[in-house]
């Protein structure tokens, strides 16, 4: 039986959690969490400069929010060193790496050569040489130097649970530092021995560090270490096919959340993104991702980011949940939008409750709802010029069809009973020789200042008699200061 699985995601801190680096974790917690495994978090913190506690915070957040949780960490790589210092050495005592006493100019004149005569650049190896006991004779003299791992010829392959058998030519390697000459371990040695020490069985992370992975499964093989298994997920492009950018409207996680999406229909996107159920299912719940999740759906294509999807998806969440749900999942909006208070939206939670069933079915953010929302509180509402130009366009007419509605919510005295006020609209219509419909599109008007709202009678049933006549009183007001200025 092979170990149960245990993945890590392990962010840098030296910027915030963005999608891509969003979309590695979750396909990680997913993997755990469908195999019953284990997800460990480990902050790459070793780039002391650019890493900050400000990112590291940021990125816990950005998880959280996500629901992705972690069962071991978070670790911090430069709590390590002292691992990764001590593997060195075992490399070295091995005979598997060595001192290296090139100086920056002598590397830089080495790459300048490769560079006229047009190949890539890999270091010449012209350390190899030196016999250990010279070596260290020099180290113990305090030479500068730093530690080389030592390409052995041949290839190194694996097979990618994304891309198949992977292979490299060690040629195009050339022995790599592992230690620099301040002592300090580099990114591969680093993630080596933290993977062997945590016992990591499944890397899963961005195709960018593919080639960081023959020299990964050289250092495994060199410490006499399991290797794990690899699974590199293509890079997110941009709708025009390049690299993601915030140009394409890519942003860190908490933008996202700022800006309304749902956890559940955010990570519900991002495990669209390079994966998918193989079947038709595209609104799936994190239960269901869950279960549908595997390693051999990662497709090796790039996938592209498209925020209308993640709009599209939003939507679909948010109308499946409940209109409570939704209110308590909003109402701090509407509290720091200035639209209601606190305890106005206490006094009147059914009522609030309702309201969101009502207009979630047409919007697709927490921001759309707010928008949406907003006419059935008091306060003036503003006439959309798309609607102006629509429905109140002949403004006499105008004037005249909400002259009809003005009547005929006067009389009408069941505010709750929808098919009675449509049944006793129509009769009015039909009466005054009146078109139904056009008056309904120019009441709708003048209660949201909209072209599209839930029907006019839920919405007048909603907002209540009072303030559907507060309503067309102000619409007539503007209507006829509009015709007197024409
Ligand atoms: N810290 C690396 C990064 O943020 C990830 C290393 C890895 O997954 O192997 O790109």
């Amino acid at each position: 039986m092979s170990a149960p699985v245990r993945v890590r995601f392990a962010p840098s801190p030296t910027g915030f959690l963005h999608v891509g680096g969003a979309r590695t974790a979750l396909f990680n917690w997913l993997w755990a969490r469908h195999s019953g495994g284990e997800l460990v978090l480990r902050i790459e913190d070793t780039d002391l400069e650019r890493s900050t506690e400000e990112m590291t915070t940021a990125i816990l957040d950005g998880l959280e929010w996500m629901g992705i949780d972690w069962d071991e960490g978070p670790h911090f790589q430069s709590e390590s060193r002292d691992n990764h210092r001590a593997a060195a050495l075992d490399l070295l005592e091995a005979d598997a790496a060595y001192a290296c006493f090139c100086t920056v100019e002598e590397l830089a004149a080495e790459r300048k050569a490769a560079i006229s005569r047009k190949e890539s650049y890999v270091y010449s190896g012209k350390c190899r040489a030196i016999p250990p006991a010279r070596a260290n004779e020099r180290r113990d003299k305090g030479e500068p130097h730093t530690i080389r791992f030592r390409v052995p010829s041949g290839q190194t392959s694996w097979v990618d649970a994304v891309h198949g058998p992977t292979r490299f030519d060690n040629r195009t390697i050339g022995d790599f530092i592992v230690l620099r000459s301040d002592g300090a371990p580099v990114y591969n040695l680093a993630v080596t021995v933290d993977d062997r020490d945590m016992q990591i069985t499944d890397v899963i992370r961005g195709d960018d560090h593919i080639s960081n992975t023959p020299k990964q499964i050289l250092l495994y093989q060199a410490l006499r270490a399991t290797v794990p298994r690899f699974a590199h997920v293509p890079l997110i492009l941009g709708p025009d096919k390049r690299k993601l950018s915030k140009r394409h409207g890519a942003l860190g996680v908490s933008a996202y959340q700022e800006q309304g999406y749902l956890p559940q229909a955010f990570t519900n996107f991002l495990a669209l993104l390079g994966w998918s159920p193989g079947d038709d299912r595209e609104v799936m719940s994190q239960a269901e991702l869950i279960e549908a999740f595997s390693l051999e759906r990662i497709t090796g294509k790039s996938a592209v980011f498209d925020v209308q999807k993640l709009e599209w998806l939003n939507g679909q969440h948010l109308s499946m949940m409940s209109g409570l749900a939704v209110a308590d999942l909003v109402r701090p909006r509407f509290i720091t939008a200035g639209i209601a208070t606190e305890i106005e939206l206490a006094e009147r939670a059914i009522w609030f409750g309702e309201l969101m069933a009502m207009v979630k079915t047409r919007s697709r953010t927490l921001d759309d709802l707010v928008v949406q929302a907003r006419p059935f509180f008091g306060g003036a509402i503003e006439y959309q010029p798309d609607a102006v130009a629509k429905f109140w366009k002949d403004r006499k007419m105008a004037r005249e069809l909400l002259g009809v509605a003005a009547s005929y919510v006067d009389g009408e005295t069941a505010f709750d009973d929808l098919e009675g006020m449509e049944a006793r609209l129509r009769a009015l219509c039909e009466e005054r020789s009146v078109s139904a419909g056009k008056l309904m599109q120019a009441l709708r008007v003048a209660l949201t200042g909209t072209r599209v709202s839930p029907g006019i009678f839920e919405t007048m049933a909603a907002m209540g008699k009072s303030l559907v006549v507060e309503r067309i009183e102000a619409a007539l007001g503007y209507l006829g200061r509009e015709i007197e200025a024409a």
